[in-house]
């Protein structure tokens, strides 16, 4: 049978309000992604018994889902009303699962008998009500998924004769026989991607029908980002040729040198090879040239050598030139001088003396690099991996980023064709030109896909082609709240994707949305998308805080090095504080009391010149009711450091 497509939803007053706060939700579809099956659609309602109706209403009406999972309100509390929700709308009830599911529980506690579920099939979609517990939700889809029991199921209530599962089930085969057919992803009926849920306003609906408050709740900066580790994975490993290209990857394998360097004994000097027992005195010259390095170095000759250069067999040390006299030459045919002839020695060398041994750089086998590791642009790995003779090396995949800008007032420095416009067209596109200066300043590969038009057409020509492209879209403009702002409504509509966050508790970058979309390549693959705030320094505030950290996990660096560094500066200028926790641009500057943070100047959203010479972004607290309005010169704080640190 094909993968089962599931809906969750989850049920709790608080969840509501604050997404991170419902652990069960992503617990249920983290287990039906490990069996093999497909989370298409996924909620929070607050404990709601109409909304609750509602949803699955909808959801069995669309046949989006095979089946229903909610979790929550299942008890006897007073908002608890999810059985009250559902089980007017069962045609057929299940009490045998609602049987399984109690006595499963019971197992484990007896208070499970205050848990009220339900079960049941709405036309071809079974729902099935879970209690609101992270335990209770493992322990129930723990015995839903034994021996194959819930694809048997499904393929019962989706029209079939249930008898492939039941061969496989009745074969002794347990289970996981079963599980082994569901692990690929492919996907036979293409129906249009569904998103968990829209949000956004319907922009061909008349003026009146507008929000006028965002619908996406503002959530914290910490949520935020938390979210986007969360839903953002490596995109992979890949093999690359060792060149300069590597710097900005994450090292994907153990290297180990596969030869001692140097590979045998070498001089540390310019100077001769010789004897230790060879006193000071006359010697002859002889060189790579006049004598092969495997014979043995005659008595009364030293062998002239350069820097990293190998020792002639028979000899154990080298003497610098500083050392040594030049006594005479051989002249060549024109009667120049061509080549040392007899050199005096003026000490005795003790063995081993400016010598490098076989493998003291390297030895041969040493782990020289780990997984993991960072090859930066500042050439040290690169030159390891090269220093070995590494030709080829496993690599994390670097994300490649498409860029838009949307705003039909914008106009492209180096073509300043007019977009038609609302008659003032008149603002230069800041944006892409700044966040192209800072993505391909830390080696990314961006693909420009120019201005675009306020006009839904326009962004689904653009978001299409970034897509397919792309790993990551970034776009700037159209988030707030304005009648033209088309990128949710899109995204949604258009495309199924998810809004993860629209709002965020912030300054600047309020407006700051996280989507993903899935791809052409099916439901169950995503990409990513940042639509950050049009004004300009907004863009690059977030850029900094929210992009590259994004950037990061999808091109495999380790969690505790995705975000830029934060460390604690003091501050050389009096700042003001605001509600919303804002990041003030200053200059961090290496002084001898430690570091010390000036502000820019005028930090409004639209100044990007806040930016400009910034190299930190001081995290100042939220003002606090009754709290101080500004932190003072001299007091301390947390700085993204952006940039290079001065002096
Ligand atoms: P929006 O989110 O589209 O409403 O944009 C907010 C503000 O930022 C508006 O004043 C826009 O004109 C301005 N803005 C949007 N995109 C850009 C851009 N690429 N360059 C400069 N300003 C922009
Ligand atoms: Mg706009």
């Amino acid at each position: 049978m094909s993968a089962i497509k599931v809906g969750v939803i989850t049920v709790s007053d608080t969840a509501s309000v604050d997404a991170a706060a419902d652990r069960s939700g992503p617990t249920i579809q983290e287990i039906v992604r490990q069996r093999g099956h497909g989370c298409v659609r996924s909620t929070i309602l607050p404990d709601d018994e109409q909304r609750i109706t509602e949803t699955v209403k909808n959801w069995c009406g669309e046949n989006a889902v095979d089946w229903i999972i909610s979790t929550g309100g299942t008890g006897f509390g007073v908002r608890d009303r999810t059985p009250e929700a559902i089980a007017p709308l069962l045609e057929r009830e299940a009490p045998g699962i609602v049987h399984l599911l109690l006595s499963e529980s019971l197992k484990h506690t007896p208070l499970a008998a205050l848990s009220r579920p339900v079960a049941g099939t709405i036309g071809n979609t079974l729902v099935v009500t879970l209690p609101g517990s992270v335990k209770a939700v493992k322990e129930n889809l723990e015995a839903l998924f034994a021996n194959g029991f819930i694809e048997h199921a499904i393929d019962l209530v989706r029209g079939g004769t249930g008898k492939q599962v039941h061969a496989a089930m009745g074969s002794g085969h347990h289970g996981d026989a079963t599980h082994n057919h569901h692990h690929h992803h492919h996907h036979h009926d293409h129906r249009a991607p569904q998103p968990r849920s829209i949000l956004s306003h319907d922009p061909s609906l008349p003026v009146y029908a507008r929000h006028r408050v965002s619908p996406y709740p503002q959530i914290s900066l910490e949520d935020a980002l938390k979210m986007i580790m969360n839903e953002i994975q490596p995109l992979g490993i890949v093999s690359l040729p060792v060149t300069p290209e590597l710097a900005g990857h994450i090292l994907g394998e153990d290297v180990n040198a596969p030869q001692n360097v140097p590979s045998s004994k070498t001089t540390s000097v310019d100077g001769y090879a010789l004897r230790s027992s060879d006193p000071p005195g006359i010697y002859n010259v002889l060189t790579s040239r006049t004598h092969p390095l495997t014979d043995v170095l005659p008595e009364g000759s030293i062998f002239r050598i350069n820097t990293g250069g190998p020792l002639p067999a028979g000899t154990d040390t080298v003497i610098m030139v500083e050392d040594t006299e030049l006594l005479s030459t051989s002249k060549d045919a024109n009667g120049q001088d061509a080549e040392e002839k007899e050199v005096k020695t003026l000490a005795q060398v003790p063995p081993g003396d400016n010598i490098r041994e076989p493998g003291s750089d390297v030895h041969k086998g040493d782990l020289v690099l780990q997984k993991g590791e960072v090859l930066t642009s500042l050439g040290g790995e690169v030159g390891t991996l090269a220093f070995i003779g590494r030709k080829e090396v496993k690599v994390q995949r670097k994300p490649v980023i498409a860029i838009l800008s949307t705003g039909n007032e914008l106009l492209d420095l180096q073509s300043p064709n007019s977009l038609a416009s609302d008659g003032w067209g008149g603002i230069w596109d800041t944006n892409r030109p700044s966040l192209r200066a800072a993505l391909e300043g830390m080696g990314y590969n961006v693909i420009d896909l120019g201005i675009v038009a306020d006009d839904i057409d326009a962004h689904v020509k653009a978001i299409k082609q970034g897509l397919e492209n792309a790993d990551l879209l970034l776009t700037t403009g159209g988030t707030s709240m304005g009648a033209s702002d088309l990128l949710k409504p899109v995204v949604e509509r258009q495309f199924g994707g998810t809004v993860h966050f629209g709002r965020v508790s912030m300054k600047p970058g309020k407006p700051t949305t996280f989507a993903s979309i899935p791809t052409p390549q099916g439901e169950y693959e995503r990409k990513f998308m940042f639509a950050l705030p049009g004004n300009p320094a907004s863009a690059l505030v977030t850029f900094y805080i929210f992009v590259v950290p994004a950037l990061r996990k999808l091109g495999g660096w380790p969690g505790d090095r995705c975000h830029l560094p934060r460390v604690r500066v003091k501050l050389g200028d009096t700042m003001r504080l605001d509600p919303r926790v804002e990041f003030h641009r200053v200059i961090v500057k290496a002084g001898e009391e430690g570091l010390r943070a000036t502000s820019t100047g005028g930090q409004r959203s639209s100044r990007v010149a806040s930016l400009s010479g910034a190299n930190g972004l001081v995290q100042l607290p939220t003002k606090r009711e009754g709290g101080p309005d500004r932190l003072e010169a001299g007091s301390y704080a947390n700085a993204v450091i952006i940039g290079e640190l001065q002096m």
